[in-house]
């Protein structure tokens, strides 16, 4: 069966009790389709400011220019346009495949249907990176603000 592993279960805690509930559930819903989604574990929940700065840095100048397209991570900056991870309604996951951590895209799309469904059960509205037009963010889900309590 699959489980959340223990670094896993830790992060999830640093999320909003509606996101915690949605994991849960998407793990459930995971296991009823385990002969075709993979095993998953969660990257990372919460963010501090500077967290996020660090991140927005990559792929940019000081002023915050893009100079660097194929290293830019993230559009919010931290401060005027903040991430929801900064608030814990956000998550990145990642698949295991042969105990090891995968990120492809294949992989990514079945996890994302167990979340979607999980979140739409709860009534809640999920977004996946992986719908994104901007840039493809495959590994983050995030709770949109209506739903976000
Ligand atoms: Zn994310």
């Amino acid at each position: 069966m699959y489980r959340f592993g223990n670094t896993s279960l830790k992060r999830l805690g640093t999320g909003s009790a509606a996101l915690q509930k949605v994991l849960h559930r998407a793990m459930e819903i995971s296991n009823e389709r385990k002969g075709y989604t993979p095993d998953w574990g969660i990257a990372e929940v919460l963010r501090t400011q500077k967290q996020q700065q660090d991140r927005y840095a990559q792929g940019r100048d000081d002023d915050g220019n893009v100079v660097n397209q194929a290293k830019v991570i993230t559009y919010c900056d931290g401060i005027n346009n903040k991430s929801y991870h900064q608030s814990g309604h956000a998550v990145d996951v990642f698949a295991y495949v042969n105990g090891k951590y995968n990120v492809e895209p294949c992989n990514l799309a079945l996890i994302a249907t167990c979340l979607m469904q999980a979140a739409s059960e709860l009534g809640m509205t999920f977004e996946w990176g992986g719908h994104y037009r901007t840039f493809y963010d495959g590994c983050h889900f995030n709770l949109k603000p209506t739903a976000a309590v």
